[in-house]
């Protein structure tokens, strides 16, 4: 039965091997083969101790990438007012031309009741002819600057329908943007507040363990990461996978001593059911 839950509860992982007991049931096994020695209650509290180190290192690098997180959320924004903002700028510079357009035809006309009064007033028919071509060629050109007027109107129309467009994506996109960066904000709040509760109880947890063991614990912790208590699992570390000789095995299961893994370092337990899986 014990074997049946033990391979249940065997996980290959791509950084080694992991026993994933639940928490109670492999201290109770531990127990149940080896009593309640000191070597067992340094383990256990070891156990206990990698537990939360998996959540509070879990915790710490989901937090670490909320930073960029949110400043994706915030570039999208900041990326579509400014495509708002650049059409609003070209809408304004159209109209500018066309503004420049309309004062150029404006002097025109008036140039054109220049020509007009000079050609009253004018006695030569050889002046009236002359003032008379250059007020045609006025009016050609009124006619061209009017021309290209109502093209910069027609250029500004689909513009504001640009503009108008962009002002609502801008809105969506910076309400989705607040939305996301609340909630994230939220779920930082309580990261954090677990992380907090989290490390405070930590020490609590480390203040009663073995001198000795926690040093060489933290030591892994800070080297190889949150798989440091690792079971011998078919007669290998359950961290580096080397294959042990049966002395060592054996010493782990006298549990008198603090065994390591000679190839990793890493604190090695024992209990009977692993010797089963190993058989297998
Ligand atoms: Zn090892």
């Amino acid at each position: 039965m014990f074997e049946f839950f033990f391979h249940k509860m065997f996980n290959q992982r791509a950084g080694g091997i992991r026993i994933d007991l639940p928490r109670q049931g492999r201290y109770r096994l531990l127990q149940r083969r080896n009593g309640n020695g000191p070597m067992q209650q340094i383990i256990e509290k070891l156990l206990i101790l990698q537990d939360r180190d998996r959540r509070i290192l879990h915790i710490r690098d989901q937090l670490a990438r909320m930073q960029p997180e949110r400043q994706s959320f915030q570039s999208r924004a900041a990326a579509t007012q400014a495509g708002l903002e650049a059409v609003k700028a070209k809408v304004k510079l159209v109209e500018m031309d066309r503004k420049k357009l309309e004062l150029e035809a404006e002097s025109k006309k008036l140039q054109i009741e220049r020509y007009s009064l000079q050609q009253f007033q004018t006695k030569k028919n050889e002046e009236y002819r002359a003032l008379a071509h250059e007020i045609d060629t006025c009016k050609e050109s009124i006619a061209q600057l009017e021309d290209r007027q109502l093209e910069l109107m027609e250029q500004a129309e689909t513009l504001q329908k640009e503009a108008g467009t962009a002002t609502r994506q801008t809105e969506e996109t910076r309400k989705l943007a607040d939305g996301q960066l609340r909630e994230l904000a939220t779920r930082e709040q309580s990261l954090s507040d677990e992380l907090t509760a989290l490390e405070s109880n930590r020490n609590q947890l480390t203040a009663d363990i073995d001198e000795r063991a926690l040093r060489h614990y933290e030591r892994l912790l800070r080297n190889k990461g949150d798989n440091v208590v690792v079971g011998i699992v078919h007669g290998v570390c359950g961290g580096c996978h080397m294959r042990f000789p049966v002395q060592l095995m054996v010493s782990c299961q006298a549990a008198k001593e603090l065994v390591t893994c000679p190839n990793c370092g890493r604190i090695l337990y024992y209990t009977p059911d692993m010797d089963v899986a190993a058989v297998d």
